[in-house]
């Protein structure tokens, strides 16, 4: 009998293994978006952190062995899929906005809560994180992964842009490259100082621009980002300064972001269609237009539910709900992520945000998982490596409480995963 594979880990008996396979080297779009390959009474086996193998539980005595210390999981009665990724998050931050959120709840919007008090939203949160040491924001950073782990996150994207000058933008960026080593799971870095115009450049934004272009030979040179990220909008920068800026980035290197289309329309999807963006994100007042446009060059939609909930928007809600139908029509590939920040949406749930996805946008459970899964992984570059189970790719797996995928958007409120594996190792 010829010899068996050895393994270091086995899971075996899940109710339903979904694979997502096949999507590596490609976007999934429409109606690709409801299938997830699933294997019934499935198995996987990993060796060295990777997947080494995946099958049937009854097939896994001929064809895989444990290795003297390998361990074994019995997943009877239990979902085993890809680890969630959340490509979208402001994770590095001091202080809080809860009492903004008391004006929110009393009945003022976003804009008005901005435009009442300057020192409110993102300026409060830049002055604390100013203020802020390294080693607290390293602290608090850790503990938020650690939580966003808990809940099923395996790869997270984390932007700067609490900082708003040089000094603090760095300071942030240090910050995540710290994280990536001191975390269990991967973390992609995005600098974001184009957030907003800090009060000290008020009448002088011009000049601000300029500042965020200067600084991005050195943090590219030193690996503090690979992608740089504008905010596009009535709060943050016009459609001519994110072109400026988001073209001197691209020549510098970087893979370009958008945060598109959040407050009002501005024609930022078209923008980020023209300058072929891996994502753009929020996209709640797009145009079909721009549905079609970001479509045709393949831009990923970043789909963010948790904000419009946090800051009760209800009428985006229905927008999106047909836009949303819309979008996956005109196979543009659509990921859904937190956006986790203390302002506009705090929850570093990843199984929230999918429920969401439901309630909001209609989607159904199979175009949600592929969503928080490979679309995810493609928005942040990693789709080669995360977001499917397949031989060769990350040992990403978790082990949720539910025999069925469907009932993973069903219940909600309480966390469902039981097991998270990074690298083929228990965490
Ligand atoms: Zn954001």
């Amino acid at each position: 009998m010829a010899k068996l594979a050895e393994a270091d880990l086995i899971i075996k008996n899940a109710s339903q293994l979904l694979t997502i396979r096949g999507f590596s080297k490609r976007l999934k779009t429409g109606k690709d978006m409801n299938n997830l390959n699933i294997v019934e009474n499935g198995a996987i086996a990993i060796k060295n952190g990777r997947i080494a193998w995946i099958g049937k539980s009854k097939n896994v005595k001929n064809n895989i062995s444990l290795r003297l210390k390998g361990q074994m999981i019995d997943a009877k009665n239990k979902l085993v899929m890809p680890g969630l990724i959340d490509p979208h998050t402001h994770l590095v931050f001091s202080g809080s906005r809860h009492e903004e959120y008391k004006m929110k709840i009393a009945g003022l919007s976003y804009t008005e809560i901005h435009s009442k008090n300057i020192n409110s939203g993102i300026i409060s949160t830049m002055k604390a994180t100013r203020n802020a040491s390294e080693s607290e924001l390293v602290c608090s950073a850790l503990e938020r992964i650690r939580l966003a782990t808990q809940h099923g996150t395996t790869t997270i994207e984390i932007k700067s842009g609490y900082g708003l000058n040089r000094s603090n933008e760095l300071k942030i960026l240090r910050v995540i490259k710290e994280l990536k080593k001191r975390s269990l799971i991967d973390i992609v870095s995005t600098f974001l100082g184009a957030h907003t115009i800090p009060p000290e450049y008020r009448n002088r934004r011009e000049l601000y621009v300029d500042l965020v272009i200067s600084m991005l030979p050195k943090i590219y040179k030193e690996d503090l980002a690979k992608y740089c990220d504008v905010f596009c909008d009535n709060l943050g920068f016009t459609i001519e300064e994110t072109r400026k800026i988001l073209e001197k980035a691209r020549n510098v290197g970087f893979v370009l972001k958008m945060h598109a289309e959040q407050t009002s329309y501005l024609g930022s999807a078209k923008l980020a269609a023209q300058l072929g963006v891996i994502s753009a994100d929020h996209l709640d007042h797009i145009s079909y237009e721009g549905i079609k446009k970001m479509a045709k060059r393949g831009v990923v939609g970043i789909l963010l539910p948790g904000v419009t909930f946090h800051l009760m928007e209800r009428q985006k809600q229905k927008f999106m709900e047909c836009q949303v139908k819309r979008m996956i029509e005109s196979e543009l590939p659509i990921a859904l992520a937190t956006d986790y920040n203390p302002g506009s949406c705090n929850t570093l749930s990843m199984q929230m945000i999918m429920k969401l996805a439901a309630v909001f946008y209609k989607m159904s459970p199979e175009q949600i998982i592929n969503a928080a899964t490979i679309n995810a992984a493609h928005a942040v570059g990693m789709a080669d490596e995360v977001g499917s189970l397949e031989i060769g790719k990350k040992a990403d797996i978790i082990i949720s409480d539910v025999q069925e995928y469907g009932e993973l958007v069903d219940k909600f409120g309480y966390n469902l995963v039981r097991t998270v594996i990074k690298n083929g190792q228990i965490i």
